[in-house]
C-alpha cells in the first residue's frame, strides 16, 4: 500500500510540475493544486479527488486539454483521468476500500497497449484507408510483408492508435510473439541512461538494453522524428534496425513527417524506405462524423445528431482536439443535469473558446507570430516581394487570420498593404487546399495556432 501510494504521489507531482508550465501560479494554486490522486483503475484511468465541486467544474471547463497532455507525458499516452466531486468521492470510499494493499499504479509493460486503440475502433475513410490496410496486413503476417512499415501524418491523426491496434491484435492472435512498443523518446532516454552507468556496470547496462530491443519479434517505435540530432542514439538505432531486419523481424515506425523530411543520414532514410511508407491525411467531414459517433459510443456520451454535425463541421486538423471538444460538450450537458447534450450545450462549450480567441488573437499578433516563426520582417510580409520565402508565410498569415478571426477579407487586404479581397481569398483557399494534402504544412499551421492561442 505504502509503496503504491508513494509511487502514485510521485508521478502526480511530476504531472503538477508540468502543469505549472501551462498555467499561471494563481490558477495553479486555485485549481490544480486542489486535486489529489486516488488510484489508477482499469489500468488506464487515473482517479483524482477534487477538494470541492467547483474545483472539478473549473478544471474540466478550462484545463482538460493541458491536464490530459501532462498526464500523458507522465503516465503514458493511453492514460485517461476522471475527477471525482464530493458525492462521487463518498461513493468511491464507501464502495472500494482504498486501505486494501492490492492495487498497483501502472502495470507498466503488462499492458503496453491502450485497450481502446483497436482496429474495430478505428474509423476507415479516404484519408487513412491505405494505412489501415497496411497495418492490418502487418498484424496478420508480421515480418513478411511491408517491412518496415512506416506510417506518417500530422499530429493527432491516428498513428499511435494504429500502432496500438497492431499490438492489441498480435497480443490476441499471436500471443507467443515478443512485441515491444516504445516511444522514440523512451528509447533515447533508456539508451542514454545505459551509457551513463558507471564504468564497471556499463557493459552490462548496454547489453541489457540491446537484449531488450533486439530479442523481439516485433519492434514498434513511435514518433521517430525525435531521433534527429541525437547521434549516439541514431547509431544504436541503426544497428538495432539492421539486426531485426536481417532476421525478418517486423519493424513499425511512425513519424510526423516523411522519411525524406526527417533530419537523419541517408543510410537511415534508405532503411526506412525499404518496406512500405504510407501517410494519412486529415479526415473529411463524413469520416470526422463517423469518428465522433464511434467515440461517443465508446465513452457512452449521448449527443444529438446536430451537435455531432456542429463539431464535425469545425475545421479540426487534429482528431484528439476534436475528441476533446466532444467530451467538453457532453460535460456541459451533465453540468446542466441533462442526459443528452443538445445545441445549447455545444454553444456554451464553444463560447469560451471564442471569447478566449477574441481576447488573445489579433491580426497584428498573428502577423507578428508568423514573422517570428519564419524569420522574416513585418514589412516583408505585408509588402510586395514575390519570392517564395516571403509569399508562403504571407499566405499562411492570411489563412490564419481568416480562419481564427471574424474579419472581412477587405480588412485583411488592408492589413497586407492594400491588397484586393480576391487576392486574399485566393491565398486563403490555396493554403486551405494545400493543408489537406501536405502534412508538413498542416503541422506548421497547427504549430502556429498553438503559439497564437498561448
Ligand atoms: P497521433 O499518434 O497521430 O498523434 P493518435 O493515434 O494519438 O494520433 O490519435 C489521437 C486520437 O484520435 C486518439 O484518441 C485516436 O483514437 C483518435 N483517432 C484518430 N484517428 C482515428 C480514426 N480514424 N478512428 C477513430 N479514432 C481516431
Ligand atoms: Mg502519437
Amino acid at each position: 500500500m505504502e509503496k503504491f501510494m508513494q509511487e502514485l504521489q510521485q508521478m502526480w507531482e511530476k504531472v503538477q510540475s508540468k502543469m505549472q508550465n501551462y498555467v499561471s501560479a494563481v490558477v495553479f494554486d486555485l485549481w490544480i493544486a486542489r486535486l489529489e490522486p486516488l488510484e489508477v483503475v482499469d489500468n488506464n484511468t487515473l482517479l483524482l479527488a477534487a477538494s470541492s465541486n467547483l474545483v472539478k467544474t473549473r478544471v474540466m471547463e478550462n484545463y482538460t486539454h493541458n491536464l490530459t497532455e501532462c498526464i500523458h507525458e507522465v503516465f503514458g499516452e493511453y492514460m485517461n483521468f476522471r475527477i471525482l466531486d464530493k458525492d462521487e468521492q463518498e461513493q468511491y470510499f464507501s464502495k472500494s476500500n482504498p486501505q486494501t494493499p492490492t492495487k498497483q499504479v501502472v502495470q507498466a509493460d503488462k499492458s503496453q497497449f491502450n485497450p481502446k486503440f483497436t482496429f474495430n475502433n478505428f474509423v476507415v475513410g479516404k484519408s487513412n484507408q491505405f494505412c489501415y490496410a497496411a497495418a492490418h496486413a502487418v498484424a496478420e503476417n508480421p515480418g513478411t510483408k511491408f517491412n518496415p512499415l512506416f506510417i506518417y501524418s500530422g499530429v493527432g491523426l491516428g498513428k499511435t492508435h494504429l500502432m496500438h491496434a497492431i499490438g492489441n491484435y498480435l497480443t490476441e492472435y499471436s500471443p507467443h510473439l515478443n512485441i515491444k512498443y516504445v516511444t522514440c523518446e523512451k528509447f533515447m532516454n533508456e539508451y542514454i541512461e545505459s551509457l551513463g552507468v558507471t564504468e564497471s556496470g556499463k557493459e552490462k547496462a548496454i547489453t541489457e538494453f540491446r537484449e531488450k530491443y533486439r530479442n523481439v519479434d516485433v519492434l514498434m517505435i513511435d514518433d521517430i522524428q525525435f531521433i534527429a540530432n541525437k547521434n549516439a542514439t541514431k547509431e544504436e538505432f541503426f544497428h538495432t534496425f539492421n539486426d531485426l531486419y536481417q532476421s525478418n523481424k517486423q519493424i513499425i515506425i511512425t513519424s510526423d513527417r516523411s522519411p525524406a523530411e526527417i533530419d537523419v543520414e541517408d543510410r537511415l532514410k534508405t532503411r526506412f524506405s525499404c518496406g512500405l511508407i504510407q501517410d494519412m491525411q486529415i479526415p473529411d467531414f463524413e469520416t470526422r462524423m463517423a469518428i465522433l459517433k464511434k467515440k461517443a459510443q465508446i465513452e457512452r456520451f449521448y449527443l444529438d445528431d446536430d451537435v455531432l454535425n456542429f463539431i464535425a463541421e469545425k475545421p479540426f486538423t487534429n482528431i484528439r482536439e476534436m475528441e476533446g471538444a466532444l467530451s467538453k460538450v457532453f460535460f456541459f450537458a451533465t453540468l446542466m443535469g441533462k442526459k443528452t447534450a443538445d445545441m445549447d450545450d455545444a454553444r456554451e462549450a464553444f463560447k469560451e473558446d471564442m471569447i478566449q480567441h477574441e481576447e488573445k488573437a489579433t491580426p497584428e499578433n498573428i502577423i507578428k507570430i508568423v514573422c517570428e516563426y519564419f524569420g522574416i520582417s513585418q514589412n516583408e510580409i505585408t509588402g510586395k516581394k514575390k519570392s517564395k520565402e516571403i509569399v508562403e508565410p504571407r499566405m499562411i498569415a492570411i489563412y490564419l487570420i481568416d480562419d481564427m478571426l471574424d474579419i472581412p477579407l477587405v480588412t485583411i487586404g488592408k492589413l497586407f498593404g492594400g491588397r484586393d479581397h480576391t487576392t486574399i481569398m485566393h491565398s486563403r483557399d490555396k493554403i486551405g487546399e494545400q493543408i489537406k494534402k501536405d502534412n508538413k504544412l498542416s503541422a506548421i499551421i497547427n504549430d502556429l495556432k498553438t503559439k497564437i492561442n498561448k
